[in-house]
């Protein structure tokens, strides 16, 4: 599979449909604009990869829906050598996008199908995540905060503490939080103790998994 003309006329279409959204940083448009989704959905649904929607991947999962990707990357507000942690690597598309954002890129996936599939993808494309870990994201990832930007990909039923200790002061954390449906929040860190928490609009994610061991 390559990325053709055809394709990219089809992500411009893309792009003007999600900035029709609301979603208004230009460098989050051009990343979506750069990502060639369709090579991150198995061949079988290819031919849907430009519509803004999630789809299934392997394991059960889903990869977001391009408008989501998008709402997320904005509330992250990424600049250029972020240091960023995303919990809930799936597919790949989401880290493909901050990598377009110039962001350093900590990415943990719990599914080992998915992990090993995704490891291997990203060799094949030239993406180069800092770590790309297999493991259990509910606990953060201690050895290497603080971040300067949290990112959480999968529907969590509270947040994690771990996480929020795991934020720089200044830093964001966007988690999508609730059960069967949930409401996107961004979590600011201003102090040692200080945290602005605000919500957002109602999405539906996978659901956020803890390893209990
Ligand atoms: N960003 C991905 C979204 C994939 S769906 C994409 O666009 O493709 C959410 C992912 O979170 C799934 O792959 C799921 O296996 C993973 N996940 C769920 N709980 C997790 C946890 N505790 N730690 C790490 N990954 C987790």
């Amino acid at each position: 599979m390559q990325d053709t003309l055809k394709h990219r006329g089809m992500r411009n279409k893309l792009v003007d449909t999600v900035a029709g959204k609301g979603i208004k940083s230009k460098a989050v448009l051009e990343a979506l604009r750069a990502v060639p989704r369709h090579l991150f959905m198995d061949s079988g649904f290819e031919s849907h990869a430009y519509q803004d929607k999630a789809f299934p991947i392997a394991a059960g999962q889903t990869i977001s829906q391009p408008f989501t990707v998008a709402y997320q990357s904005e509330l992250l507000d990424v600049q250029k050598n972020d240091k960023i942690l995303e919990i809930g690597t799936g597919s790949g598309y989401q880290t493909a996008v901050l990598l377009e954002l110039k962001a350093r890129v900590y990415t943990i996936e719990r599914q080992l199908e998915l992990f090993k599939k995704v490891k291997l993808f990203f060799q094949k494309m030239g993406y180069r995540p800092k770590k790309l870990i297999f493991g259990d994201g509910y606990k953060g990832l201690p050895e290497e905060a603080p971040f300067d930007g949290i990112i959480v990909t999968a529907g969590a039923p509270e947040v994690p503490k771990a996480l929020l200790s795991q934020l720089k002061v200044g830093g964001r954390l966007v988690i999508p939080v609730g059960q069967d449906e949930q409401q996107m929040t961004l979590i600011i860190r201003k102090s040692d103790k200080e945290f602005e928490r605000k919500t957002y609009g109602a999405f539906r994610f996978v659901p956020l998994l803890e390893d209990k061991n």
